[in-house]
């Protein structure tokens, strides 16, 4: 109800933003969305949809759209890379999670599902338009734009990694090299089934799954690395280098990388979680407020579940007093999925070799013996259903 004609502006057209667009336009508020990038078009690359994240696209009334597009995964499946042997695998069953699946998506299908329903929605969205500069003063938020000033009643920082909006609320952050490179790559075809696969081995490990009905395979590969590499997504690199990084690896994997037509490289970056996930006129969500590592595929769908919660907040309580439901709610649960995401790495990447094989028949054994309580030590993540929260309704269902 507070939200009913509020002005809102928000900064960044990505996963995060449009979420938060159409909540809070479903809400009634007026929603501007400011986006740098002159079209809502991504370089290819595939998500993993978990059901905490589809509880939030179900309750938005995107469900329908987003099964059609993705495929449902069966399970996860870790692999030894090396020999290319099955060590464990984790059945995605929904009714684990309310009956919500796990769907492997191209981003830029989910980035338009997402676009049209804020559009749908009745929010502005004005592409091309970068800003400089943010500041919070006593007649609201003044955004330095590339086509001129503005000032604005409410700013949610949907922003992403390199954030202009986190320094305004935490000063700068000191991110660090954690020694890790990713690239990231699609290859056509690939005949996979419907499941993510994890090859590891030691000081590397590679995903892959299928998109698009199976038409493409989805690879983000990780080695460690003592040389720097640069932080964002958008670095070109030679697919040669990726091919003798995983040399080593058995299966099709080296057959499957032979064919990979183009590769982005970027360094793995550890950020705090920001301090203050608020001010007095604005708010962050997303990558903005908790940059995470690629490790347990959830920077996406914590920025769906923030988006909700923001907006479920500030349309039942009064500002002030809704920042700061906002926060305490998320916090904990964000700062817990990504020091869960951080010891992925460790556990993928194992180099001695007794180590690995001992961690590796020790899972091997609880994957055939108890599937389920493998995948049950992520059912507070995946379980959890935001949109059910004390006051939560689903009015965009
Ligand atoms: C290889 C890879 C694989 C991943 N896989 C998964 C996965 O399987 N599942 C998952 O949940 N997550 C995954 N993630 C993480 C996920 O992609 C991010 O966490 C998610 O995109 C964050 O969404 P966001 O809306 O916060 O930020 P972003 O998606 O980064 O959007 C930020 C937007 O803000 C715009 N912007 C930035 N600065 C400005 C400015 N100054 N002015 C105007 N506009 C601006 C940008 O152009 C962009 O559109 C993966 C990430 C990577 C790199």
């Amino acid at each position: 109800m507070n939200l009913q004609d509020r002005p809102v502006t928000i900064l960044g057209a990505g996963i995060g933003g449009l979420a938060a667009a159409t909540a809070f336009a479903r809400r009634g508020a007026r929603v501007s969305v400011i986006e740098a990038a002159p079209e809502l078009s991504e370089v290819g690359a595939g998500l993993q949809i978990s059901p905490n994240g589809m509880a939030v696209l179900d309750a938005l009334g995107l469900g329908p759209a987003m099964r059609q597009s993705g495929i449902e995964a069966g399970d996860i499946a870790l692999i030894d890379g090396p020999s290319g042997r099955g060590v464990a695998h984790l059945p995605l069953d929904p009714a684990r999670a309310g009956g919500r699946p796990y769907l492997l998506m191209h981003r830029a299908d989910l980035l338009e599902i997402l676009a049209r329903a804020a559009r749908d929605a009745g929010c502005q969205i004005r592409l091309g338009t970068r800003v400089e500069a943010v500041s919070e003063g006593p007649a609201g938020v003044t955004l330095d734009l590339s086509d001129g000033r503005e000032i604005v009643d409410f700013l949610i920082g949907a922003d992403g990694v390199k954030s202009r909006v986190r320094p305004v609320l935490n000063g700068d952050d000191a991110p660090f090299f954690t020694g890790q490179v990713a690239w990231r790559a699609l290859v056509p075809g690939g005949d996979m089934p419907a499941r993510a696969e994890v090859h590891m081995g030691p000081g590397r490990h590679l995903v892959r799954y299928p998109l698009r009905g199976g038409t493409l395979t989805n690879i983000v590969a990780v080695e460690e690395r003592s040389t720097w590499a640069e932080e964002g997504w958008h670095h070109p690199d030679d697919p040669a280098v990726l091919q003798r990084a995983f040399a080593g690896f058995g299966g099709d994997v080296r057959a499957q990388l032979a064919q990979v037509p183009e590769v982005r490289i970027w360094g793995l970056f550890r950020h705090p979680v920001a301090r203050n996930w608020h001010g007095g006129q604005i708010a962050l969500l997303g990558d903005a407020a908790h940059p995470t590592l690629p490790f347990l595929a959830q920077g996406a769908n914590l920025a769906l579940e923030d988006a909700w919660v923001l907006a479920q907040a500030m349309d039942s309580l009064p500002r002030a007093g809704a920042l700061e439901a906002y926060q305490s709610a998320r916090r904990p649960r964000v700062a817990r999925a990504i020091a869960t995401a951080n010891g992925n790495a460790r556990n993928y990447h194992l180099r001695n070799p007794l180590l690995r094989r001992g961690a590796h028949l020790g899972l091997g054994a609880l994957s055939s013996a108890a599937p389920g309580l493998l995948v049950g030590r992520f059912d507070w993540l995946y379980g959890h259903d935001v949109t059910q929260g004390a006051a939560a309704t689903s009015r965009g269902a």
